[in-house]
C-alpha cells in the first residue's frame, strides 16, 4: 500500500478536523499528496498539513466552502495545477443543525442539505470531471478514479429531531450507489463508508458528558466509542487497490450500531 499510495494524491473536504483530519493524516502517512480543504479552522488545517508532512508526505490547505459551486471549481484547479493527475476524493465535510421537525426553520434544512448533500454532488462532480479526462485504463487494470463520500449510519437508521440530517444522509446513499453505476463502465470507483458515533467535535455535547455517554453506549453493542482513525483505516483500503473490485457499496464501520441493539437480550 505504501509505495502504491506515495503515488497517489486525494483530496480530503472537512480535513482540519475531525474524521476529515484523520484521513488526511493517514493519507500523509502512507507518502501521499493531500489537498487539505477547509471551511474556517485555518489553524486545524495547519495542523492537518505538518502531520501529513512529518508522515512523509506532501500537499497543501484550501478554503472552500463545499456548498459553492465556483469555490469548489477552483479547489480543483488548484490540486490539478499543483499535482497534474488526483486518484482520490474524500467527500467527507459535513454539518448538523439539529431542531424538532414543528421547530425546523427552511434556513436550518437549506444548511445541512447544501453542504451535506449538495457539497458533495459537487465535488464529486468535479472529481468525476478530472477522472473522465484521465486515460481508459484496460478491463484488467486499475480504477482511475476513485470517490469516497462520508455518510452516516443515518443513510439507515431514522433520526428523530435530526431530520434534515438524515435525510442528507439517506440522500448519499442514492446519489453514491446511482453514480457508481454510472461511472463504473468508465473504471471509476465510487463507495460510501457509514461512521456510527465517531468522538470528534460534531457530537462532543454527547461524548463528553457521562450521562449521555452512558445512554449513547448502549447504541453501540461493541461497547466503545469510535475514533477518527477506525474510519481513515477504512478509507485507506477503499482509496487503495487493494479494493479494486468494490464499488457502489457502502462500509458501516459502527460498533455494531445498525444491528438493532435493542435485541442484544433477545428483545
Ligand atoms: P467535524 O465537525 O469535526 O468535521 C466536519 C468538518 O466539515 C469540519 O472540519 C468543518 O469545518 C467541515 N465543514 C463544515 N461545513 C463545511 C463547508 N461548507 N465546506 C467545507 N468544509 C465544511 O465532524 P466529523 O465527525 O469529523 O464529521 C465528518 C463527517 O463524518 C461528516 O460528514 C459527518 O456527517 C460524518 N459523520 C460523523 C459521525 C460522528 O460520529 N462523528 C458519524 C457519522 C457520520
Amino acid at each position: 500500500m505504501s509505495a502504491e499510495a506515495k503515488k497517489k494524491t486525494v483530496v480530503v473536504t472537512g480535513a482540519s478536523s475531525g474524521i476529515g483530519q484523520g484521513i488526511a493524516i493517514a493519507f500523509g502517512q502512507q507518502g501521499a499528496n493531500v489537498v487539505v480543504n477547509y471551511h474556517s479552522d485555518e489553524e486545524g488545517a495547519n495542523e492537518t498539513l505538518d502531520r501529513i508532512k512529518q508522515g512523509g508526505g506532501s500537499g497543501f490547505i484550501h478554503k472552500a466552502d463545499v456548498s459553492d459551486e465556483a469555490e469548489v471549481e477552483e479547489m480543483y484547479r488548484k490540486a490539478e495545477e499543483s499535482f497534474g493527475q488526483i486518484h482520490i476524493l474524500i467527500n467527507n465535510a459535513g454539518i448538523q443543525q439539529d431542531s424538532s421537525f414543528s421547530d425546523m426553520s427552511l434556513e436550518q434544512w437549506n444548511k445541512v442539505i447544501h453542504t451535506n448533500l449538495t457539497g458533495q454532488f459537487l465535488c464529486a462532480r468535479a472529481a468525476i470531471r478530472h477522472f473522465e479526462q484521465q486515460a481508459q485504463p484496460g478491463p484488467e487494470e486499475m480504477a482511475k478514479g476513485n470517490i469516497i463520500f462520508m455518510s452516516s449510519v443515518h443513510d439507515i437508521i431514522p433520526w428523530a429531531g435530526h431530520v434534515n440530517y438524515a435525510s442528507s444522509k439517506g440522500g448519499i446513499l442514492m446519489l453514491m450507489k446511482s453514480l457508481a453505476l454510472e461511472v463504473a463502465p468508465k473504471k471509476i470507483r465510487v463507495n460510501a463508508i457509514s461512521p456510527g458515533a465517531i468522538a470528534t467535535d460534531i457530537n462532543e455535547e454527547v461524548w463528553s458528558d457521562e450521562e449521555q455517554r452512558k445512554a449513547l453506549l448502549k447504541l453501540i453493542p461493541y461497547k466503545r466509542i469510535g475514533k477518527p482513525e477506525d474510519i481513515a483505516k477504512a478509507a485507506l483500503w477503499l482509496g487503495s487497490d487493494d479494493s479494486d473490485y468494490v464499488t457502489g457499496t457502502t462500509i458501516y464501520v459502527d460498533g455494531g450500531m445498525t444491528l438493532y441493539p435493542g435485541f442484544v437480550d433477545n428483545g
